[in-house]
């Protein structure tokens, strides 16, 4: 195999970083909290408006898991989740010991479809006489749900919607920021998403109260005594002043990133554009702005001659690094038993789709080599 010459999506860093981790050092604030994550936090609520609170946190998996405790979940619960998604959508419902409920995509977003919700919802009140506790979508490659068909649906049951919004950071739904529709969103900030602070995330609350509850379970749930006082159980999900100073500088380039994945997404549009049986996944509306985290494909392997399979393994030694898409959640052994709602839709995008290169790093030279070796692979 070739060495990786191009990666799927690497981090990058802006130069002043270093800046905000030395003044860390300097003052002494090598610890959980500081100056760095105050202000990591005031630039990504000013980033996201619409008057939301924002916690930093150790990762996008640990703020989900904070949502999913505001939300209430708990031990015998069902709560609703994107059954297209990476597994971290998922695992903080089983932290919780409730039961994740999994719904299938529609064919254009690729995000739940708020039909498949609807009927979700329904059947399982008339199952168990309960409605779920919470509804987990996910904004998918950074391409948008239609939260307006999800929220109006969420607020007729009145169940609390949580966006992962992990790898959306900087896509819109009709001008307004991902992650701030649903009572709760989230950010990763995990190497490989729109900016880094090496591992860590972000709540996106409804207020300044829950905001600091956040704070409280992230802080093993220490009550407000001289000494430990402790009520109820806890967890050690802050960020520390380290990495919020990497946050701070990321900050600075975020929406240089966000323009250049959208711009490579383009590339890959217009060079692919005229290739019978790949589809380039795009906007379908002009509501929808997805940020292109990662460029996708689909590959029609009747039309190709060729499959998603063969494409990665030919781009691999070639030094090209390609990715299948998730694999639908409830295709997971880990979820044999769980209840879903699906309609075959994830199952064949999963057969048939591609992540192709789209970090930082990535130039406009480099998306014109990927697609004529794609263009290679195709029967002619
Ligand atoms: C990366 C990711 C997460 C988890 O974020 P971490 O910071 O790695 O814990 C959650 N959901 C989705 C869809 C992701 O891509």
């Amino acid at each position: 195999m070739a060495d990786i010459k191009i990666h799927l999506c690497l981090a990058h860093m802006s130069g002043l970083e270093q800046h905000y981790i030395r003044s860390a050092i300097e003052s002494n604030w090598v610890a959980p909290l500081g100056p760095n994550v105050e202000k990591f936090e005031k630039e990504l609520e000013t980033f996201v408006g619409y008057d939301k609170h924002v916690t930093a946190v150790s990762s996008g998996t640990a703020a989900l898991h904070l949502a999913l405790i505001l939300s209430g979940v708990g031990r015998g619960d069902e709560v609703i989740c994107q059954s297209f998604t990476f597994i971290a959508s998922a695992n903080p419902i089983l932290y919780q010991g409730a039961t994740p409920v999994f719904v299938d995509s529609e064919t254009d977003t690729w995000n739940m479809s708020p039909l498949l919700l609807k009927k979700a919802i329904e059947e399982r009140l008339r199952i168990t006489g309960k409605l779920p506790k919470a509804i987990v979508v996910v904004h998918l490659y950074g391409m948008p749900v239609r939260m307006d068909e999800i929220m109006d649906i969420a607020d007729y049951y009145a169940i609390p919607v949580i966006e992962d919004a992990a790898e959306a950071m900087g896509s819109t739904y009709k001008s307004r920021p991902c992650g701030t529709f649903g009572k709760y969103g989230i950010f990763s900030f995990n190497g490989n998403k729109m900016i880094t602070t090496s591992g860590g995330g972000a709540l996106i609350c409804p207020s300044e109260e829950m905001s600091r509850k956040a704070l409280f379970y992230a802080t093993q749930a220490r009550e407000p005594f001289p000494y430990y006082q402790h009520e109820c159980v806890g967890y050690n999900y802050r960020m520390s002043n380290i990495c919020a100073g990497i946050g701070c500088g990321q900050m600075s380039i975020l929406h240089e990133h966000i323009a250049h994945h959208r711009y490579l997404a383009a590339c890959y549009q217009s060079l692919l554009r005229d290739v019978p049986g790949i589809s380039v996944h795009t906007n379908p509306d002009a509501d929808i702005s997805s940020n292109y985290w990662l460029s996708t494909i689909l590959i029609d392997p009747v039309i190709t001659g060729t499959n998603y399979e063969q494409i990665r393994k030919h781009l691999a030694e070639k030094g090209i690094e390609s990715r299948p898409l998730w694999k639908p959640l409830h295709l997971q052994p880990l979820f044999r038993e769980t209840p879903r709602y699906v309609n075959g839709v994830s199952e064949k995008f999963f057969a048939e789709g591609l992540c192709l290169p789209s970090g930082p790093y990535v130039q406009e030279k480099d998306v014109l080599w990927i697609t004529n070796e794609i263009k290679k692979c195709i029967r002619k």
